[in-house]
């Protein structure tokens, strides 16, 4: 070739080689596409099928070339087929249209496709060339972000998102009816928008936490709605992370607590004007059996002179029976007494060394004195035993067995002590033959006021005896409790321990 010679065109080698290497190119990009790249004629017939197009549809090249290409058609979709060579015949290129085809095996496809015509050196359409793309992930990607979005949009708690700046970008249905801003009105806003102005601090608490991409759950606080109104809110706050693993803002669930911290006040309050009632309840019992004490000892000692005055028998008789009546009064007095003192936390111990023996003993005794039909015997191989404690209580304790031992057993005659060393305590035991008491109610009766109604409605009471006996015992350190069998009777026992018995 002379190089001299001027040239406007490359020479004819050249030309051909710069064909062949743009078809190499092509060919390759053709061959590494990601998309699906097909060609076919105006009759339908693929006349290429590149490898993208072998991985989506599962037929190879040598398969589908040939082949019309109704072959990846699904049936219901055929007629679409004629309407793109439609457009194709008339030199229309069809723009990203998303429809579904068919794979070898049958199953559909969903694709975005841009179908071109093929045109000769002439000009005349003469094929069409198909790119198709597999939106299958961006189909189920939007599904799922549709999905989300009504979830978020339906949901009944606060959901928002801001940036680590506390700019607010997503704000959803239940937000606006919380804090009556509309999304337009407050995404592109700062979070301090809904904060009281004493709280901000918080703000850089929580985004210090998610920063750090650690969440922060159910933290209880109070936060400003559009009219001013404060509203308490559990809120749980958690990062959102990018693809690179790097927080780039927080999600918000923000739960309307009003209610329940109101019902909570509420509670406190009601509970508060229960304890203060009970409490005026209480200071009442002390202070009105105070007041009757005095009457009462005057009562008794004017009875004692008018027994020694009183010469005839039926006056002696009655003055007698008035004198066992205002005992009884004095005891259920001294018992309300206790009680008041338990409450106020003031009853007091006389602690000395007795003879338990001598002590139950005692109060057989006075009930042998008394006028009832019981006979009460004592089962025991002790003849005496010496604890620690306050006799007189612990004969209080006794005396309050036995007399229930007797109301509660109207139909029977017989009460059964017993006195036992069991190692290092003594137990005592009241067996009675009478009522009995319902196995759910074993407990409950050494609670203040507490009476069982059903098995004993024509017996009177206070329902103050057992939680005064079981206070005196467990204030020895020791243990009462009730063993019975309805309609079969009924044993009370005590423990009390042999040594050191009481340190109050
Ligand atoms: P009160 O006898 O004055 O009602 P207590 O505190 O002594 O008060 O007794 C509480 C309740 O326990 C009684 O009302 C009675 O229902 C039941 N109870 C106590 N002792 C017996 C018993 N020996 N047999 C049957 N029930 C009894």
């Amino acid at each position: 070739m002379d190089k001299n010679m001027p040239s406007q065109s490359p020479p004819l080698s050249d030309h051909i080689s710069l064909t062949d290497q743009k078809q190499a190119i092509l060919a390759s990009i053709i061959a590494t596409s990601d998309d699906a790249i097909i060609s076919k004629t105006l009759d339908g017939i693929i006349n290429s099928w590149n490898p993208a197009a072998e991985r989506m549809f599962g037929y190879t090249e040598a398969e589908a070339v040939g082949k019309h290409i109704s072959l990846i058609i699904p049936p219901d979709r055929l007629s679409e087929e004629d309407v793109i060579i439609g457009n194709i015949s008339k030199g229309n290129k069809i723009d990203h249209f998303e429809t579904m085809r068919m794979a070898k095996n049958g199953s559909l496809i969903p694709i975005s496709v841009t179908v071109s015509p093929i045109t000769d050196p002439s000009g005349r359409v003469i094929g069409a060339s198909k790119i198709a793309r597999d939106i299958s992930i961006y189909k189920q990607n939007n599904e799922k972000q549709g999905m989300l979005a009504a979830i978020v949009d339906s949901s009944d708690d606060t959901i928002l998102s801001k940036t680590l700046e506390g700019i607010i970008t997503s704000w959803n249905k239940a937000a606006e009816k919380m804090f009556g801003y509309t999304e337009q009105e407050i995404v592109g806003k700062h979070i301090s928008t809904i904060i009281p102005p004493e709280r901000l601090q918080e703000e850089s608490f929580i985004i210090g936490e998610i920063t750090n991409g650690r969440k922060v759950d159910h933290f209880q606080t109070v936060r400003q709605a559009k009219d001013g109104r404060q509203i308490s809110l559990s809120l749980s706050v958690s990062p959102i992370i990018d693809d690179n693993g790097k927080v780039i803002g927080a999600s918000k669930i923000a739960r309307d607590i009003s209610e329940h911290i109101n019902a909570q006040e509420e509670k406190a309050r009601l509970f508060e004007q229960v304890k203060a009632l009970n409490d005026k309840k209480d200071e009442f019992i002390g202070l009105a059996s105070h007041e009757l004490k005095t009457p009462l000892t005057s009562i008794s000692g004017y009875l004692q002179l008018l027994g020694t005055i009183v010469t005839d028998e039926k006056g002696k008789r009655f003055v007698a029976k008035t004198i066992l009546q205002v005992k009884k009064l004095n005891a259920l007095v001294s018992d309300l007494l206790d009680v008041s003192s338990i409450e106020a936390g003031k009853l007091r111990f006389n602690i000395e060394r007795f003879d338990i023996r001598q002590v139950i003993e005692n109060v057989i005794e006075l009930f042998a004195h008394g006028n009832n039909k019981h006979k009460i015997t004592l089962e025991t191989d002790i003849s005496e035993l010496y604890v620690n404690g306050d006799a007189h209580r612990i004969e209080q304790v006794i005396n309050n067995l036995l007399t229930n031992a007797i109301r509660y057993a109207p139909g029977s005659n017989q009460i059964i002590i017993s006195l036992r060393r069991e190692k290092n305590n003594i137990k005592v035991g009241v067996r009675d033959f009478g009522v009995g008491i319902p196995p759910e109610k074993l407990k409950q009766i050494f609670s203040r006021f507490y009476r069982v109604e059903e098995g004993s409605p024509n017996i009177s009471g206070l329902g103050i005896g057992l939680f005064l006996s079981e206070e005196i015992i467990t204030r020895h350190n020791g243990e009462i409790w009730a063993e019975s069998e309805p309609g079969k009777g009924s044993t009370f026992w005590f423990t009390l321990p042999l040594e050191d018995t009481i340190t109050k």
